[in-house]
């Protein structure tokens, strides 16, 4: 059957094509895709900062939700129709990363929907393996917020968020507002620190503290606030140098910074605050199994990440739903409802 798909064909363009759809081999299994997410990588891709990565002809898309359209041969514990996530990494199985399990972060580590074609599409058919069951009764559009939210998941996880603690989160974008969520149903208290104005009111909106370090000395009030003893935890997710600088001059001694931006340039960062206050310095790149899991039961209580989206368009205005989202910095999540007739 012809499908319909949106492809990248590069110089910030996009062409939407009908498309014979690839029925699943052996192990794999078709999804229909309902819902998916503009993600801050696509908006690079679109951009057109990864051209080499990407090429001009490639079907990109990753945060998505869906249903079972079509099962390839061995594959069990699937029937059309069941409700799913992808969870969009293909791992080598031979690098040292691999066998020592961490196969989130393969030396070879291809993401589907960059590294192969992707979710702005009718039909997308993947290995069983990556593939997750949603609860019958949660909403797709909801669901298309699994991935980011996994990402979350994955940072609060690996900095050991603990009861009480204070947080801080240094850029309150998608990512940022979503581990701020995830923070404080960890139990810590949790300021968000972000420059644009309208996303800090929809922070303040979600019950979250907010600063705005344009207006504020933020490590000045985070030490105040806290009787100088500064954050427990702070996640860098603003991918700038003013970031960094205040992500070490707010963190508690032997508190813990997680990395979660992508620096594409190598910032300035005060190492002298390292030895002087023993603080940690974690990495936290995508999400293991569990974290995918662990999304889908935390957005099935209602977590209000639901909040974050702001606008879904229809497959057929793709283009222009990338285009509006970097002319306007209020937005946060556009979701493209890939498939009309889907719930
Ligand atoms: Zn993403
Ligand atoms: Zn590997």
């Amino acid at each position: 059957m012809k499908i319909d798909a949106a492809y990248y064909t590069g110089n910030g363009s996009f062409e939407l094509r009908k498309v014979e759809d690839v029925a699943p081999g052996p192990g794999e299994v078709q999804v229909e895709t309902a819902f998916c997410g503009i993600c801050g990588t696509d908006l690079h891709v679109y951009l057109g900062h990864m051209e080499a990565r990407i090429g001009d002809n490639r079907v990109i898309g990753h945060e998505m939700s869906g249903r079972v359209s079509a099962v390839g041969d061995g594959v069990e514990g699937y029937r059309i129709g069941d409700p799913v996530v992808v969870r969009p990494l293909a791992h080598c199985g031979h690098c040292p990363a691999c066998k020592a399990g961490h196969i989130h972060v393969c030396h070879k580590l291809k993401f589907l929907g960059l590294d192969t074609d992707g979710a702005f599409q009718n039909r997308w058919t993947v290995p069983a393996h990556v593939l997750h069951k949603l609860p019958a009764d949660m909403p797709l559009d909801q669901a298309a917020l699994v991935e980011p939210m996994a990402v979350a998941v994955h940072d609060v996880r690996r900095a050991g968020v603990a009861v009480g603690e204070d947080v801080l989160v240094i850029g309150g974008g998608p990512i940022g507002m979503l581990v701020a969520l995830v923070a404080r149903h960890a139990g810590a208290q949790v300021t968000i620190s972000e420059v644009n104005e309208s996303r800090l009111k929809l922070a303040r909106n979600m019950g979250f503290a907010t600063a705005n370090p344009r207006n504020e000395n933020v490590a000045e009030r985070i030490m105040a606030e806290t009787g100088d003893k500064g954050a427990d935890v702070v996640f860098e997710v603003s991918g700038t140098q003013p970031g960094v600088d205040l992500m070490t001059e707010v963190a508690a001694t032997r508190g813990r910074i997680c990395m979660v931006a992508i620096h594409a340039q190598k910032p300035q960062i005060d190492l002298f605050r390292f030895f002087w206050r023993e603080i940690e310095l974690i990495g936290a790149r995508t999400y293991e199994i569990g974290d995918f899991d662990a999304a889908i039961s935390l957005l099935s209580q209602g977590i209000g990440a639901d909040r974050l989206i702001t606008d879904i368009r229809p497959l057929a205005e793709l283009p222009d739903a990338f285009k509006a989202l970097t002319e306007n910095p209020d937005s946060m999540k556009t979701l493209i409802r890939v498939t009309e007739e889907a719930v």
